[in-house]
């Protein structure tokens, strides 16, 4: 059973162990040969999901519609929440709230819901969104109301891109199918007694999807199933830092979800710097990828890029990422750096991302300022579950503030990384993809 706190949340000293799955995650068939074994009808699958999925079932006692002997037994054998507690920060007037989930096992996790009110369209944003000439019949039109929900597929990340929280943190483990979809029930329980639904879900929290690819497939696949979440595959976003595999395995399997790419940086030495799994899969090979995921699918391509002041932001920058996307079914989202404790770096001015995105459009790129969302709430990815980790050792923040100068003056002087990947990263790449799990599409 899972609540809502306000107070503060930190990981347990005695963790619980609880090793049931959660209903959540349970792929197709798998509640239906349950059933069977337990001698129940067949329907009973659709009355439990009806309760995951519509209800927002907390716990096994929600499934009303169920006989008391079926919820018992189903109890023994799963968990209808597999998240323990939650802590919700609101910020920018209630349009952000960054949510800190407590699992199971004591790890923290983030998710952020983000409110956007519906507008009319600004003839700016229409050139913004084309990139050239006038605006599109689609940028004419009202924008309607969104809600969008960034979550999280590991518990931190061995990317370990500097810019970010999560990346300091370092990796915890993948989450199981079911912790990643029960991010996504906590917000929809939260906006159903509003009267108002999630329009939109995106894999940006913490983690790199394709490094827990089976299990995001299948929450994929759970939240576009008509019987369960039932969201437009067209409103899911699976974003990543550049995991070719895992890319082209994508491809293969023709998702209608959006794909985004980290890019950060269009020179190998910057991005070698900024995104370390660089030094795995450099620029060419991971745009490559993506250009062929675009041409398959027919799904324009995403590319995020978080602005740091006087590091990737430059004129420079913004030629060689226009030469890089050029002709591509492709768009570039520019995003002002959250502040992050322990980076020697700033986000760069709004002169400066205006301007690189213009130099992107007269290249013919299509570009977007997206605004920064909660910082007074700890908005960067990881912010909040590094605050509950505790601040490191001064000297460990000093020798990491160092390393990231001296990494980003010599890329800045054209030099490739010569340093090692981390070890929990190399150990992750150096597993090939497994074939997509049985059921996942
Ligand atoms: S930006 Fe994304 S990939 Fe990079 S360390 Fe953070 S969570 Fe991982």
């Amino acid at each position: 059973m899972s609540d809502t706190t306000t107070t503060r949340l930190t990981r347990p000293a005695v963790p619980a162990s609880d090793s049931r799955p959660g209903l959540s995650g349970l792929g197709q068939g798998v509640l239906e040969a349950w059933l069977q074994d337990h001698g129940q009808p067949a329907y009973r699958a659709r009355q439990i999901r009806d309760g995951v999925w519509r209800q927002h079932a907390q716990t096994v006692a929600d499934l009303r519609t169920l006989p008391a002997a079926v919820r018992s037994d189903l109890d023994a054998a799963f968990r209808a929440d597999t998240i323990e507690r939650d802590e919700v920060a609101v910020s920018d007037n209630g349009l952000t709230e960054k949510t800190l989930h407590l699992l199971g096992d004591g790890a923290l996790i983030e998710s952020v819901l983000m409110h956007y009110p519906a507008r009319a369209a600004r003839r700016t944003s229409a050139f913004a969104s084309t990139g050239r000439g006038a605006p599109t019949a689609e940028a004419r039109t009202e924008h309607r109301e969104r809600h969008t929900l960034c979550i999280s597929s590991q518990a931190g990340c061995a990317v370990g891109c500097p810019f970010c929280a999560t990346g300091e943190l370092g990796f915890g483990r993948d989450l199981e199918t079911a912790e990643i979809l029960d991010q996504v029930r906590h917000a929809a329980r939260r906006m159903a007694v509003r009267g108002a639904h999630l329009t939109n879900v995106v894999f940006m929290g913490m983690g790199e999807p394709l490094l827990n690819l089976d299990r995001v497939l299948e929450a994929v696949v759970a939240l576009s199933d008509p019987e369960r979440f039932g969201l437009g595959s067209r409103h899911v976003v699976v974003s990543t830092s550049g995991v070719v595999p895992g890319i082209r395995r994508l491809t293969a399997l023709n998702p209608q979800f959006t794909l985004a790419i980290s890019l950060h940086a269009a020179r190998d030495p910057l991005r070698d710097v900024l995104v370390p799994l660089n030094r795995r899969w450099p620029v060419a090979e991971v745009v490559a990828a993506a250009r062929a995921h675009a041409r398959i699918t027919g799904r324009r391509v995403s590319y995020e890029y978080v602005m740091i002041s006087g590091v990737n932001d430059t004129d420079l920058d913004a030629d060689a990422l226009g030469a890089l996307l050029h002709g591509d079914l492709a768009h570039v989202n520019l995003i002002p750096m959250n502040p992050v404790a322990h980076t020697p770096w700033q986000a760069s001015s709004p002169q400066r991302v205006a301007a690189f995105a213009a130099r992107l459009r007269q290249a013919g790129i299509g570009a977007t300022v997206r605004a920064n969302r909660g910082q007074d709430a700890g908005a960067a990815c990881g912010q909040l579950a590094a605050d509950r980790a505790g601040e490191p050792a001064a000297p460990a923040v000093a020798h990491r503030r160092e390393e990231i100068v001296r990494q980003s003056e010599a890329a800045l002087r054209g030099d490739r990384s010569v340093d090692r990947l981390p070890a929990d990263l190399q150990a992750a790449v150096d597993v090939e993809p497994a074939p997509a799990a049985r059921g996942s599409r």
